[in-house]
């Protein structure tokens, strides 16, 4: 291949996001307030790509703070966040979200081995896997409520998202 050829330039899915940006720019409107989410509510989710939070819940730009992760787990990190989300930018409640056929199911422990094994290092962290998913959530709800630095445990709440439906059911309801 000549050095001279016109290079092809391959646009690559990041290409594509930033040149929607510029089309979402357009239409922006500055909200016009401050980092504290109106509903004052923190939503805890798995990153699962086919869940829109904020269609599912009716929630508008600026309602909420979203903490995504692979399975939606409470770990550490989540608790970091939630706590920033109540005691600096004001929110009150949390609701946790899993759902049905979740990644999360289909590992197990031996990924960090597995990993290990290939990469000779162990991973810090733990994989969080589960088979059972209300028995997850009921966890991941656990670690909020007995959380020293979260002020705001009330109002905890739980869900499995259907991802062949949309609906919501819930785990647990006091
Ligand atoms: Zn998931």
């Amino acid at each position: 291949m000549s050095t001279h050829a016109p290079r092809l330039v391959r646009q690559t899915v990041t290409d594509r996001l930033v040149e929607s940006n510029r089309a979402y720019a357009a239409g922006f409107a500055d909200l016009g307030r401050d980092a504290r989410p109106v509903l004052q509510v923190a939503v805890g989710a798995c990153m699962d790509a086919r869940i829109d939070l904020h269609a599912a819940l009716g929630l508008e730009l600026g309602d909420c703070h979203t903490v995504r992760n692979a399975g939606g787990v409470v770990t550490d990190d989540t608790i970091r966040s939630l706590t920033i989300s109540q005691r600096v930018l004001g929110t009150r409640s949390v609701v946790l979200i899993h759902h049905t056929g979740c990644g999360l199911q289909t590992l197990t422990e031996d990924f960090r081995h597995e990993l290990e094994l290939e990469v000779g290092q162990r991973p810090a962290w733990a994989v969080e896997a589960f088979r059972d998913v209300d028995q997850d959530v009921r966890q991941s709800m656990q670690r909020v409520r007995t959380s020293p630095f979260l002020p705001h445990t009330d109002d905890v709440r739980g869900f499995v998202f259907d991802v062949t439906t949309g609906l919501l059911r819930e785990i647990d309801r006091a």
